[in-house]
């Protein structure tokens, strides 16, 4: 209950007005200026490196993939990955923010201090079997990998090892800081990480995503801020055929909830979007249900309008269950800033991208994204072979933004300088969050993506690293443009905890199971070839 009233009471609120915390300080340590020649021969040999990790990026991708975990539970991953950092010198620290998923991996000392993040988690129900261009699920109803956040740790994992190896070598100072984007899909660590203080004497922020070309852009997005509610109801079982008038439907309340917001919709700004899910709907017909719970996500262009529209769906909740005597009570399981990414970053990382380029796709790579696009019935162009341009304005007028998906990146990009590296692992076209999105994703297409993506990576840390200009530039951007105006403001407050329960019962369905399909590297060089699936598997074409 305590979370509605204060949703109210904060209605009028706008960012930066209240309570707004000051930036992160920069340090005052300057990263070891080097050569343009020699930054031109150490990103050489980093690409290089990279290279020879090509068959241990490809078994942590495939790895990763074959466990398949949802937000909060990515217990099997984090600790595979952990092990790796751990023998290769990081230091690790452990359940993270009262989050038992999360860890922080560092190496190495002072500044510069970069911090490289990527998503861990999976997708509801998109178990599919990886290089099969049509639907075909390892486990019928399990979760998977249906967006390809089994690629971004490991990607980064190459990168921080080609580094350090330079680092340790020529004597370059700095730490690298690996950590992971424990339950993006739910939205539900990041802005936990950022008020633990992962960010707080942090340089620079590189975190890559998965996606079907290097989509490299800076500044304003048409990405949403994002709140996720629990709305719980309570009210009276009784026999709904021999005395339902005793009985007080908390499955009502929720029912009504619903429809009252369905007609409030088209009174709302254009740029919202908002959905919902009944995560509990009662047991069985004759027993009015005495719970019930729906779950919210609601989406808005910044802070101010998030809270007001989070505040509307508050007060549809209150009448809800006013309507039917039931008492409502509201959980905040998760949050997002919308995204802002650097601009002086960002144009270090895209020159990385043109010297490195797209990967060198096979015909089969090539039959694989065809067939599957054939399968969804769009236009079947393929996998990416052009690098799209650099794009970025520092703001997007209000009245442009259509409003879109979200990712918790977005409060971490407003507390420190923050670029994404989008790299090209999966082939286009696809619907996102779907079993189509994890077909490439343990499959050369994602293996040489990764690669490529690795090699970018460790260029932009050299980048860091070894030119002070950059974090200098950056900076300002972040003081002087981005947060001119507008302070960061967290959704949590201080009553919030991390919504580690989520998931919990999904994974435990489905887990024994699973881990049948768990990939064993030392008997098989790859997850493909440890299923036994022929590359590519597509449908036959039917003659005409
Ligand atoms: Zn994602």
């Amino acid at each position: 209950m305590k979370r509605i009233v204060v949703g109210l009471l904060c209605m009028w609120v706008a960012a930066g007005v209240a309570d707004a915390r000051l930036p992160a300080q920069q340090s005052a340590a300057p990263p070891t200026p080097i050569a343009a020649a020699d930054l031109a021969v150490l990103k050489s040999e980093a690409a290089k490196d990279v290279d020879g990790m090509r068959v241990f990026t490809q078994q942590m991708v495939d790895q990763v993939f074959s466990y398949g975990e949802l937000g909060f539970q990515e217990f099997e991953t984090s600790k595979y990955l952990t092990g790796i950092l751990e023998q290769n010198g990081f230091s690790i620290e452990r359940n993270y923010a009262g989050i038992p998923t999360a860890w922080v991996a560092r190496w190495g000392a002072g500044h510069p201090i970069i911090a490289i993040g990527s998503d861990l988690d999976c997708i509801p129900q998109a178990s599919q079997k990886p290089g099969v261009a049509y639907h075909d699920p390892l486990i019928d109803g399990a979760p998977g990998h249906g967006e390809g956040h089994n690629s971004g740790v490991p990607l980064n994992i190459t990168a921080v090892l080609a580094v350090k190896k330079l680092m340790a070598q020529r004597k370059i100072p700095g730490t690298l800081i690996v950590w992971p984007g424990v339950a993006e899909e739910v939205d539900g660590a990041k802005a936990f990480f950022v008020k633990a203080g992962l960010f707080k004497d942090v340089d620079a922020v590189l975190f890559s995503h998965v996606d079907n070309n290097y989509d490299i852009y800076w500044g304003d997005t048409n990405r949403s801020a994002l709140v996720s509610i629990q709305y719980d109801f309570v009210g009276e079982s009784a026999h709904a055929a021999g005395q339902p008038w005793r009985g007080r439907s908390a499955l009502d309340a929720v029912e009504l909830m619903d429809v009252g917001w369905n007609f409030r919709r088209e009174h709302l700004r254009l740029q919202h979007r908002s959905h919902y899910v009944i995560p509990n709907g009662g047991d069985q017909p004759n027993v009015v249900p005495s719970s019930a719970s729906v779950w919210y996500y609601l989406r808005e262009t910044d802070y101010a309008h998030l809270k007001q529209l989070w505040a509307i769906n508050d007060k549809i909740a209150y009448a809800a269950a006013s309507m039917t005597d039931t008492t409502v009570s509201s959980r905040l399981l998760g949050s997002a800033w919308a995204p802002h990414t650097n601009k002086a970053l960002t144009e270090a990382l895209y020159e990385n991208v043109k010297a490195v380029g797209m990967p060198d796709w096979s015909e089969d790579d090539q039959a694989l994204a065809r067939g599957l696009q054939r399968e969804l019935k769009v236009p079947e162009i393929g996998l990416a072979t052009k690098i799209l341009p650099l794009h970025g304005v520092d703001v997007i007028p209000d009245d442009d933004k259509r409003g879109g998906g979200s990712d918790d990146i977005g409060d971490v990009s407003w507390n420190v300088p923050t670029v994404i590296l989008n790299y090209p692992a999966n082939i286009p076209l696809l619907p996102g969050h779907n079993w189509a999105n994890g077909v490439a994703m343990a499959t050369p297409i994602a293996h040489k993506g990764v690669t490529a993506g690795a090699k970018v990576a460790a260029m932009t840390i050299l980048d860091v690293l070894t030119r002070p200009e950059v974090i200098t530039q950056a900076w300002e951007y972040f003081r002087n443009v981005q947060t001119k105006d507008i302070k960061y403001v967290p959704f949590i407050e201080d009553g919030d905890r991390p919504a580690t329960w989520l998931n919990a019962a999904t994974m435990e369905k489905y887990r024994s199971r699973m881990k049948s399909y768990y990939y064993d590297a030392a008997k098989y060089p790859s997850y493909l070839a440890q299923l036994g699936i022929k590359y590519p598997t597509v449908r036959a074409i039917a003659a005409r």
